[in-house]
């Protein structure tokens, strides 16, 4: 590609010609001048008639002149057209480098074969969102606003782009210390995280940034960003607001994340998923309702786990089609089931704001009654956020559907919950249910979750029962229902018909 044309190579080359003008003139008068006071000169020279030299003398004071003027000129023009320029090149937001100038500044610092260190963050807002849905446009970009004044006071020799709508990418020439850039990145966090009153109340912007360098992670700067990019997603995936400096071994894993993706999708062209039912039990003992779980057997890689693609899923539309998948599903084997079913519904699908309408029609289509499913999420979808996710969940309920919070206790969000909207039942995350012999504490948090269920009113199941030990403690301490391994594994449809005729 050819670059955009300089004013200053414009100036570099009218300074040539300027030059190249005053020297044959110069040289011209001093041949002139040589033959003048009667020394030989070039034939040329002395065939030309003697008031040339003080033609000659004066053309060159025309020509001083007419560079001083001249230069004087192209010095401010150079000055407007490079403002103008760069006033093009900014993001009208913010103020930083447009994406196209950024990446164009980038590509000049980075390409092969060369030494020069380049240190380079890629920056997420991770509650940009939120912010939006929540506060307002206006909220959202008072925020980006502030985060790009941050960047640029924490690391003021950056060059600073927004690369996508809450995307920033900061590159820092000469810097070639990884770790060093890392703690720059902490420290950027650090100043984001500090309030600052935006739409008439105090807000903290949270952002994860990759951390990659040049020339050892990549000699080319769509690779540099890419290398960033899979950092930054680690930093996402381990619970966002966090650095995450690119390693090697990443490749591995992306490649791997592709690998799931692509089958994934074949998988689900091709009908090769599976449900399976697990029993959930009532105090009596009786089975009460089932936990559909997704079960994908890889012709190749044999049984693939569902918290092994399900995060995968959530990153495209792919969680979309396996959650439209299973539901049809759970509507097809629901009268051979006889009771009610319980859906896994990832916080992706209930940012969807056609959600509740696709899932009423799924019902509708298949003749299934709400009241016999029950949607199951996980409580890391972003209440004070959710406005769609709120809406959502409400507008199933109104139809009939019960909603169950999974895991709770595991994710940091529980008590917010119980505040936050109106839902049907709680499941106790396996993980303290799996510690009750062992810590007095879980103990108590499992009754005192009973104890604030019974007076809303919701069920209480407790997940991952596996011995009698905790069925009994679990009892005592006022769970209305059982999930586990002790009680009954999760099986195909058919187990579970044969174990019906049986
Ligand atoms: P979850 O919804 O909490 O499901 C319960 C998980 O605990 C299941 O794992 C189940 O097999 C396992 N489990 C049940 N009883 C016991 C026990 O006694 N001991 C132990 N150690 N584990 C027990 P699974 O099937 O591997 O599913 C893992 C997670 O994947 C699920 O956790 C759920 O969050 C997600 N998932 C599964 N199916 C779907 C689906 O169709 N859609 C979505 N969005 N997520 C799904
Ligand atoms: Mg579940
Ligand atoms: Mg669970």
């Amino acid at each position: 590609m050819r670059p955009d044309p300089d004013f200053s190579d414009i100036i570099v080359g009218y300074r040539r010609i300027a030059l190249a003008i005053a020297i044959g003139v110069m040289g011209v008068v001093l041949v002139r001048f040589v033959v003048f006071f009667g020394f030989a000169g070039p034939e040329v020279v002395q065939a030309l008639p003697a008031g040339s030299l003080l033609v000659g003398m004066v053309l060159l004071a025309i020509l001083a002149f007419g560079h001083r003027w001249m230069s004087r000129r192209l010095t401010v023009l150079a000055r407007v057209w490079s403002e103008a320029r760069a006033s093009a090149n900014r993001d009208a937001l913010t103020g930083v480098f447009t994406r196209a100038y950024f990446l164009e500044k980038l590509s000049a610092d980075v390409f092969h074969n060369s030494e020069r260190p380049v240190g380079y963050l890629q920056l997420d807002m991770d509650n940009l969102k939120q912010l939006n849905d929540s506060a307002g446009h206006a909220a959202g970009d008072a925020a980006l606003v502030h985060l790009s004044r941050v960047i640029q006071s924490v690391i003021p020799g950056a060059v600073v782009g927004r690369l996508g709508g809450d995307e920033f990418g900061i590159m820092i020439p000469g810097h070639d210390n990884k770790p060093a850039l890392r703690r720059l990145g902490e420290e950027l966090l650090r100043q984001l995280e500090k309030p600052v009153p935006i739409g008439g109340r105090p807000v903290r912007v949270s952002a994860s940034i990759g951390v990659a360098l040049s020339p050892q992670d990549a000699t080319d700067p769509a690779d540099l960003i890419s290398m960033a990019d899979l950092a930054l997603y680690k930093a996402k995936k381990g619970g966002r607001r966090a650095v995450v400096a690119f390693d090697p071994d990443m490749l591995g894993d992306e490649r791997q994340r592709r690998f799931i993706e692509r089958e994934l999708r074949a998988a689900l062209m091709m009908n090769e998923l599976e449900l399976h039912y697990q029993p959930i039990f009532a105090a009596d003992m009786t089975i009460r309702s089932y936990e559909a779980l997704v079960r994908w057997r890889h012709t190749v890689r044999g049984m693939i786990s569902p918290a092994q693609f399900i995060p995968i899923a959530e990153e495209s539309d792919l969680i979309e089609k396996l959650g439209d998948w299973v539901l049809r599903r759970v509507c097809a084997d629901l009268p051979v089931l006889g009771m009610p079913v319980a859906v896994n519904v990832s916080p992706a699908q209930l940012r969807d704001a056609e959600f509740a309408s696709r899932f009423e029609a799924v019902l509708a289509q298949t003749g299934t009654r709400p009241d016999l499913l029950i949607v199951e999420i996980t409580e890391t979808v972003p209440l004070d956020a959710g406005k769609i996710e709120l809406a959502t969940l409400a507008a199933l309920r109104a139809r009939g559907v019960r909603i169950a919070i999974d895991d709770f206790g595991a994710g940091h969000a529980s008590l917010q919950y119980l505040r936050g909207f109106a839902f049907d039942i709680i499941k106790i995350d396996r993980s303290y249910v799996a510690n009750l012999g062992a810590n007095r504490i879980d103990a108590m948090i499992i009754a005192a979750i009973c104890d604030i269920a019974r007076s809303l009113p919701v069920d209480v199941v407790a997940e991952g029962v596996e011995t009698e030990e905790q069925l009994r403690q679990l009892r005592l301490a006022g769970c209305t229902g059982f999930q586990g391994f002790l009680l009954g594994r999760p099986q195909p449809l058919q187990k579970h018909r044969a174990a019906a005729a049986a």
